[in-house]
């Protein structure tokens, strides 16, 4: 291609257009991206930046870098994408070839309340630590990976922290009961207020009120409850949306019509490791995935596999997840709380999938076997004392 766009300014966009300079790619190069800041990594603004330890996330600059000669298009919205252009808020460009990268918008709670928070962006970020360094109290709605972190960081501020989940564990939607329920012990060790089981029916200026008529009293109130693909803008282009507004592609991370190819938070893409299709809202992924589009852009149709892998830092410990457990019919905890464990599971006598508790040795080790789809005996696995390796 002579003109490829790149349509999202998050690390997927910054990815794919700092892998298509680093392949060798020489032509017209635009990168679209909707917010006033130039790319930077989200993971901080959960953790790092809420107590301050860090102020800027910003990805390192080669983007900005005049050798990379890249035209940057910042506070530039696509609006619409055509068969030889994209359309912005900022003009229209004209493609050869054009990566989505446009990423997740937070799910809201209804009401206008202005003491409710999302955390999607460094702008949100910053807001949200303005109120806690006033010393608000906060109410957080969702027991999910965001949420545990946001409340993780407004207690060791000293805040009065109250976190609500309609369902009855933590990481209901990530992981099932008889890992979650390991981890409820830990809010109370930080001084957390944790209500499970009580579905939230509203928000106002004081906190929420719950199903159950009572209410949590709060300053502010942040929505840790789930991330939608930013792909409204997409309808009627002809590319394939899933229900959940995901972009379908191929196993090269190509879309239809025309060259059109996709990475990061809204991909969804065919597995052969995992079998199905999967999509994951993560940043190795996101990072991964579009180095994968940016070489099949330049014609390496080279097929994505990955084995996922994330992490989170909440309530004192790391969490680090690798592969996809849909499917699995075994799972085996190893090791016991207080100390470090890991959730393993199973199918078919192969290792699809494991989420490790403080024990950075297990994480490694269930990639290279999930990778390898190597056979081990979960018995042996359930053994602590015995190396997933050697299992
Ligand atoms: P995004 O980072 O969302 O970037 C997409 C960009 O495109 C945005 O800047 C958006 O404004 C822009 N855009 C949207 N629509 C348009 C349009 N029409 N035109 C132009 N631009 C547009 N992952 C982990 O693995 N570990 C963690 O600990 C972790 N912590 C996180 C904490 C927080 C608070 C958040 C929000 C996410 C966290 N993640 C974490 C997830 C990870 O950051 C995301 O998966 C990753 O940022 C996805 O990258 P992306 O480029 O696909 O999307």
């Amino acid at each position: 291609p002579r003109r490829v766009v790149v349509v999202g300014g998050g690390l997927a966009g910054h990815t794919a257009a700092a892998t298509l300079r680093a392949e060798g790619y020489d032509g017209g190069l635009t990168v679209l991206g909707a917010e006033p800041d130039p790319p930077y990594d989200r993971p901080p603004l959960s953790k790092e930046l809420l107590d301050g330890t860090t102020d800027d996330t910003t990805l390192d600059t080669d983007l900005l870098d005049t050798d990379l000669d890249v035209d940057l298009r910042l506070r530039c919205r696509a609006v619409r994408l055509r068969p030889d252009a994209v359309e912005s808020t900022g003009g229209v460009h004209p493609y050869d070839a054009v990566v989505l990268a446009t990423g997740s918008s937070p799910l809201r709670l209804g009401g206008t309340s202005r003491a409710v928070h999302a955390l999607r962006t460094v702008a949100d970020a910053r807001r949200l630590r303005a109120a806690l360094r006033d010393g608000a109290s906060v109410a957080v709605v969702g027991a999910g990976w965001i949420g545990n972190e946001v409340a993780t960081r407004a207690a060791a501020l000293d805040r009065k922290v109250t976190v609500i989940d309609a369902a009855p564990t933590p990481l209901a939607r990530a992981l099932p009961a008889a890992v979650g329920e390991r981890l409820v012990p830990w809010y109370a060790e930080r001084g957390i207020d944790l209500r499970l089981s009580t579905p939230v029916t509203g928000v106002d200026d004081r906190g929420v009120a719950l199903a159950d008529g009572g209410r949590v009293d709060a300053d502010i109130v942040v929505a840790g409850i789930g991330a939608r693909p930013d792909t409204d803008w997409l309808r009627g282009s002809g590319v394939p949306l899933a229900p959940d507004g995901a972009v379908d592609a191929d196993a090269t991370l190509r879309t239809g019509p025309g060259p059109v190819y996709v990475a990061g938070d809204i991909v969804r893409w065919p597995s052969r490791l995992f079998g199905g299709r999967l999509r994951v809202e993560h940043w190795d992924h996101a990072a991964a995935s579009a180095r994968t589009a940016a070489r099949n852009v330049l014609g390496r149709a080279e097929p994505y596999d990955p084995v996922p892998y994330f992490w989170s830092d909440q309530l004192g410990h790391r969490l680090q997840y690798v592969g996809h457990h849909d499917g699995a019919d075994r799972l085996v905890l190893r090791g016991r709380p207080p100390g470090s464990w890991t959730a393993l599971w199973f199918r078919g006598g192969r290792l699809r999938a494991a989420l490790a508790v403080d024990d950075p040795r297990d994480v490694r080790d269930a990639r290279r076997l999930i990778a390898a789809r190597r056979p081990l005996s979960a018995e042996r696995a359930a053994d602590p004392a015995v190396r997933l390796t050697d299992a």
